[in-house]
């Protein structure tokens, strides 16, 4: 049994009349790399700020492990360590001052004080800079010190909102491989929000794409792949039979007409039955193609919206 180290039941902020957050029902297991992914505005950083016990939601409950976030914000606080968009570091102290700062605020004793540091900031990749001043850092070092910061009371969660963004690609990729490698190798479970898909594609385990607020789809990359077959058929002529025909195959969930072209939605791969669906009505297939993919599906659910 996977055990579960963040969890929410109908979790919803209201600011006002406007719905910020609405009913959100996650559960995040232990060493698992999850990924919120969502445009502006989708609510990502209020359900940070309610899982840190920073603002309170308007109804629902959360767990950080067992630890009630509404009962106890402060117990569950301890057991993770986050990472905001923008990192509060001292850009006038260097990176060992920086984090001698927050194991001090965070009560870490002095006799493991400074091993901790150091193997921290070997665990970076910033060995060679512990005594430069952090203004003098790239924003992807400040990031990758920010998350050293973040583990200095050796949290079991790690929360991070945006980190890639502003970075460059190079930037990312070392964050990105970092935050897998702490989740794989040392079993800290990640919940990072981004708006950025291939970012999540290549790294996370599990994803929620949220919407206004909503979660509209949650699970594995290539579970939820399987579930969205895109099949392009192209054809000498396109009737409504045809169209009626195919919206009844078993798995359809959409059939999309581009000129003599269709594009169909099913849960599953329909290639064949489709080809011979057009044959029995006498249509010409020109030609068939399946595709799956996140990106998809990501634009399925963000069509209208801009995406930065
Ligand atoms: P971003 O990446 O821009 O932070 P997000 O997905 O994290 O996007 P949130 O910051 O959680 O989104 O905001 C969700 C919605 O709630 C937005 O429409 C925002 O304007 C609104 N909102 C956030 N905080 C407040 C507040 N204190 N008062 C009123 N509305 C708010």
């Amino acid at each position: 049994m996977k055990r579960v180290m963040i969890k929410t039941v109908n979790l919803t902020k209201k600011y006002g009349d406007f719905t910020a957050v609405k009913d959100l029902n996650l559960e995040v297991y232990e060493g698992e790399f999850f990924c919120l992914l969502g445009p502006n505005g989708a609510g990502k950083t209020t359900t940070f700020l309610m899982l840190l016990g920073l603002t309170r939601p308007t109804y629902g409950s959360a767990w950080i492990e067992d630890c009630d976030i509404i009962r106890n914000p402060l117990e569950a606080r301890k057991r993770v360590g986050f990472v905001p968009e923008v990192p509060g570091l001292y850009d006038d102290l260097t990176a060992r001052e920086n984090l001698t700062f927050t194991a001090e605020l965070n009560g870490v004793p002095k006799s493991v004080r400074e091993k901790r540091i150091k193997d921290l900031l070997d665990k970076v990749d910033l060995k060679g800079w512990a005594d430069v001043k952090v203004g003098k850092f790239s924003r992807g070092m400040k990031q990758r010190l920010a998350i050293a910061d973040a583990l200095i009371k050796e949290p079991k969660v790690l929360m991070l909102d945006e980190p890639t963004a502003g970075i460059d690609p190079k930037g990312s990729e070392e964050i990105l491989s970092l935050l897998e490698n702490l989740s794989r190798k040392e079993g800290i479970t990640i919940l990072m929000s981004s708006h950025l898909l291939h970012h999540v594609e290549k790294y996370g385990d599990r994803i929620a794409i949220m919407k206004k607020g909503e979660i509209v789809a949650t699970g594995s990359i290539s579970s939820l792949v399987k579930e969205e077959n895109i099949v392009e058929i192209d054809l000498e002529g396109v009737d409504e039979a045809l169209i009626s025909e195919l919206n009844r195959l078993d798995g359809v969930k959409e059939v999309e007409r581009r000129g003599n072209k269709l594009i169909i939605v099913a849960q599953r791969d329909i290639r064949r039955e489709v080809f011979d669906v057009a044959s029995k009505i006498g249509k010409k297939v020109i030609s068939v193609k399946l595709t799956q993919s996140l990106e998809r599906i990501y634009a399925k659910y963000f069509r209208e919206e801009e995406i930065r």
